[in-house]
């Protein structure tokens, strides 16, 4: 059966006579996907060509036989065996192929499959012919030198770097090799050529290429920046620092390194632990940071670190740095590393600090500007800009002043303003500043500002800027003058107090040495007048000086808002009459006449007696001073409704207009000279005013010199709830007495 069966196979052959093929059977056309037309009428030359078969095969006898790869129509090459049959009688030579199925070739050639990554390759050796290449082969081989046209059948053109492998029947890989085309396009390829063996013989050489190109570029980028990234990292000035697990530094680069080897630790801190022992550091509130809770054992422990502020504090100056920490985790999950970057904020603190100055010397409340050393503005804040505004409304926006000359915008004329330069640079001779004070009229008022030009100097101690700061200093000015306008009228009371102490101390002094005289001598009945005279003397100066004492009490009292008002409801008009009648009585020998006119017999309001009767006395007393010979004092009071008006007038010197106003402050006389014909003190009409102001009253005078004077008071008419009636009841004795005080001065 078997027998019969391989009978019946036939053996694919074709068939010669003179070198020109002439038969050939379905098995050869079968077997090398030729047809008939292909292959009949070709030399066995040609044939060989058409087959891709080694072109050395030459054939002399019969059952001459050849092993060799031939190529089918689709390119599939088979291992063959060809015999050459010669039968003289039919006049013919017949070629059998057939295929060598003991050869490992099939399982070869499986390996040189579609990878589109790879460019593959199956070359018989030691041939060297390309069996089955790739679809990717062709083309990239143009790339690694090995151009070849259509390769299929041909021999490899084995490139340099593998050719010694090759002669030696070994493997070769090569890895990343750089190529550059004819373009100068450079691509990069693994090689790898297999040697394959069979039956103990070199039989099949497996060579593939990959392009790495990619991978080689992307190494090398990585590879350009880690490059980079050392770089960066030993030149940043913020100190980077890693840690394995044990807290054992791994790296630190050179910033970190240049600090540390500012507290001569020796070589390199061995670890954390070492680092915390030595230095004493703080967070941000103050509280210590050590070891146990630095921000790189927290790391460590899987903490993820932000912008956490350490101080250092062990040595001085005191450092400052913001931490950030990320711990490393192995590919198990646990912390392999940790790496922290330490930032030296000291210098953004001191530009926060620097930045909030700026800020507030913005809006701050005095003129600030900077010059140039030639005196030209580089800058000027809000304020500055402001008041330079003021005299300047064509100024629109701060830039405007912008290297403007300062001294166009200072109020100053040329004169003043180089005489002002001049002091400026004497000032920066000596290394000082110079202080101008300036007075101007804002509106209505008055102002005062006080420049300061304070130079700043650069480290050649040559002059950098020039500060000026601009200071309203109008308030500080008006307490300056009111303290020395206190210190005048100070003085004045002193003076004034001096002479009205020592004219009735002295009298007091002389009379009292009279009488200790009249009193020893034997006669005093003689002398008795005189006692009496002097005594009286004694008396007056009592008042007066008892006077001067409560007046200067009663304003200072005033003055601290201690002086209250007793409100009783009383008939404010007899209570005035009474007193009018009181005082005639008491000056009625001297040559003067005191008239009292009222609209009404009543009026009863709240008004505090005693007081009241200090000022109308004090009126009369003056009016009495000032008065003439034969002169004439009225005194009325009139009700004009809403307020009780009384006045008090003489026709005697009377006051220049330009003094009526100031009669009423404190310790202000006319004229002293003149008036020391009559004494005074120059209070008695301030505290007049004040009781009167004390009432919610208002007083003033009319005066013409020579022409007498007429002082008006008017008191709101006002009714008390409860009558304060813990006051003794004001009594004529009472009233005699506090005559003999408020007109004390008149008898001297
Ligand atoms: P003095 O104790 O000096 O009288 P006053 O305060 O009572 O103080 O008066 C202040 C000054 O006002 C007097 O010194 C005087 O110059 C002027 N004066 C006050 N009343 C009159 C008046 N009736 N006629 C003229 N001058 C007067």
């Amino acid at each position: 059966m078997n027998l019969n069966l391989s009978k019946s196979i036939k053996q694919a052959s074709v068939s010669y006579r003179e070198d020109i093929a002439y038969e050939v059977n379905k098995e050869f056309l079968d077997f090398t996907g030729y047809n008939y037309h292909d292959i009949i009428g070709k030399t066995f030359r040609e044939l060989i060509e058409l087959l891709r078969a080694d072109v050395q095969i030459k054939f002399n006898d019969d059952q001459q036989e050849y092993n060799c790869y031939i190529f089918t129509n689709n390119d599939q090459v088979k291992n063959v065996k060809i015999t050459q049959k010669i039968l003289i009688k039919e006049n013919k030579r017949e070629y059998v192929i057939e295929e060598n199925m003991s050869s490992l070739l099939k399982g070869v050639l499986s390996t040189c499959g579609k990878n589109s990554k790879e460019s593959t390759a199956i070359i018989s050796y030691p041939e060297l012919i390309h069996l089955k290449i790739n679809e990717n082969y062709e083309m990239n081989s143009a790339l690694i030198d090995m151009n070849q046209d259509k390769p299929l059948g041909k021999k490899f053109l084995y490139p340099d770097y593998i050719v010694d492998n090759i002669k030696n029947e070994s493997s070769c890989y090569k890895e990343e090799l750089e190529f550059i085309d004819n373009s100068g396009k450079v691509t990069y390829w693994t090689i790898n050529s297999v040697m394959i063996f069979e039956e103990g013989r070199a039989k099949y050489l497996r060579c593939s290429f990959f392009d790495e190109t990619e991978k080689v570029m992307a190494k090398r980028l990585i590879e350009i920046q880690k490059r980079e990234m050392e770089i960066v990292l030993e030149n940043i000035p913020d100190s980077i620092i890693k840690l394995n697990n044990q807290g054992e530094y791994t790296y630190l680069n050179k910033s970190s390194l240049e600090k540390l080897s500012n507290y001569n630790l020796g070589d390199k801190p061995l670890n954390i632990r070492e680092i915390y022992n030595l230095f004493k550091c703080n967070d941000i509130n103050g509280n210590e940071v050590s070891y146990h809770n630095s921000p790189e054992t927290r790391v460590l422990r899987g903490e993820e670190i932000k912008s956490f502020i350490l101080i250092g504090t062990s040595h001085l100056p005191t450092t400052y740095h913001q931490c950030t920490g990320i711990p490393i985790y192995d590919e198990g999950g646990n912390i392999e590393s940790a790496v922290l970057i330490y930032k030296d904020i000291e210098k953004n603190l001191k530009l926060e600090e620097y930045n909030s100055l700026v800020e507030n010397i913005k809006y701050l409340d005095v003129k600030y500007a900077i010059l140039s050393r030639d005196f030209k503005i580089k800058y000027v804040n809000e304020n500055g800009f402001k008041a330079i505004k003021v005299s300047n409304s064509n100024i629109n926006a701060l830039v405007e002043l912008i290297g403007r000359k300062f001294f166009d915008f200072y109020n100053v004329n040329t004169e003043e303003e180089m005489q002002l330069i001049e002091y400026i640079e004497e000032a920066i001779k000596n290394n000082c500043s110079y202080k101008h004070k300036q007075r101007f009229i804002e509106g209505e008022k008055v102002k005062y500002v006080k420049s300061i030009f304070q130079p700043v100097f650069d480290k050649n101690n040559k002059v950098k800027e020039i500060n000026v700061i601009g200071m309203d200093i109008t308030e500080e000015e008006d307490i300056n003058k009111k303290m020395s306008d206190a210190l005048i009228s100070q003085e004045e009371i002193f003076i004034n107090t001096s002479h009205e102490l020592k004219t009735p101390l002295n009298l007091i002094f002389s009379a009292s040495q009279l009488i200790s005289i009249y009193l020893k001598s034997e006669s005093i009945e003689n002398k008795k007048l005189e006692i009496i005279r002097n005594n009286k003397i004694v008396t007056q100066n009592c008042y007066r000086l008892i006077k001067l004492v409560n007046n200067i009490l009663d304003v200072s009292k005033i003055e601290e808002g201690f002086y209250e008002l007793n409100l009783e409801n009383r008939n404010i008009i007899s209570d005035i009459e009474n007193i009018v009648e009181s005082v005639a009585k008491y000056i009625e020998n001297m040559e003067l006449n005191i008239i009292f006119d009222s609209s009404v017999e009543e009026k009863i309001m709240a008004f505090d007696v005693y007081k009241l009767e200090r000022v109308i006395l004090n009126l009369i007393s003056n009016a009495i001073k000032f008065s003439n010979l034969n002169g004439i004092i009225m005194v009325n009071v009139i009700d004009r409704d809403e307020y009780i008006e009384i006045s008090v007038s003489d026709n005697g010197i009377g006051i220049d207009k330009e003094h009526c106003d100031i009669i009423f402050n404190k310790f202000k006389q006319v004229n002293k000279s003149l008036n020391r014909k009559v004494e005074g003190t120059g209070i008695g009409l301030c505290l007049v005013k004040s009781i009167v102001e004390l009432h919610n009253g208002k007083i003033s005078v009319d005066s013409n010199l020579g022409m007498g004077s007429t002082f008006k008071i008017e008191l709101p008419i006002t009714i008390v709830d409860e009558p304060l009636n813990n006051q003794e009841e004001y009594s004529h004795n009472n009233r005699v007495e506090m005559i003999k005080f408020e007109l004390s001065d008149i008898y001297s």
